[in-house]
């Protein structure tokens, strides 16, 4: 379902977040730290975790990018999608997935019954590298414990790795998309599927039907996971 309770627990120290909570927890003193966690301090981890994004330099984006791109939407949402980096709309407008791109996007998520207020839509890394090339291993790397921090705090049912680069990052492989979709992968203990770009819409109606096929996917791995 969500990431485990170690993992959470690291990512949230990992932000200087104490949890109260003995080395070897019993199940209930676990449950009870993280309900604190969750009702208590939700929006000031989130704050905290936004803040350290705006004045991070972990990688040479920082030079480049004009604003950061943290993320959009529902901090509790059960589904949360996951892109490659910001492009040149993005960084522009700090937030991702917007332009064309963004409401193709949208439109893949009315077709399964979802808003974009409904989910939420990070990037792997949170700065535009320049002229939209693949990010490098490096800045994957340093920007990777903010997108943990993310899952952490979202603890959504499912995760969409959208498009091959995020697929191929997340799961740490370099397997051709075509060897990646239709199947239910994991990420820190939650579902993980992979899904078209939303610029794959604007192609070919081959390419139409498997975006159509990943989406169907999801929403069954997320109905087996939530019934
Ligand atoms: S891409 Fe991530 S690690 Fe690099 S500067 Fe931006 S926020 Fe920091």
């Amino acid at each position: 379902m969500a990431v485990d309770h170690a993992s959470r627990l690291q990512y949230l120290e990992a932000m200087g977040i104490q949890v109260w909570e003995s080395r070897q927890p019993s199940p209930a003193s676990a449950a009870t730290a993280s309900v604190t966690v969750d009702n208590d301090h939700h929006q000031d981890l989130w704050h905290t975790l936004q803040q350290q994004v705006a004045g991070c330099h972990a990688c040479a984006l920082a030079e480049t990018r004009t604003q950061t791109v943290f993320g959009v939407g529902n901090q509790q949402a059960d589904w949360l999608l996951i892109g490659e980096a910001p492009g040149q709309n993005e960084d522009l407008q700090g937030e991702p997935f917007v332009g064309k791109a963004g409401q193709l996007l949208n439109e893949m998520l009315r077709a399964i019954g979802l808003s974009r207020q409904q989910v939420y839509i990070a990037n792997m890394l949170k700065c535009r590298p320049p002229n939209n090339r693949d990010p490098l291993v490096a800045e994957v790397t340093a920007c990777n414990a903010f997108l943990q921090q993310q899952i952490a705090l979202i603890r959504p049912k499912i995760i969409l790795a959208v498009g091959r680069i995020a697929a191929q990052n997340l799961l740490n492989t370099q397997q051709p998309l075509s060897r990646l979709r239709g199947i239910q992968h994991q990420l820190q203990g939650t579902p993980l599927v992979i899904v078209h770009h939303p610029a794959y819409l604007l192609r070919s109606l081959t390419e139409k039907a498997k975006a159509w096929e990943d989406l169907q996917f999801a929403l069954h791995v997320y109905q087996s996971v939530t019934d």
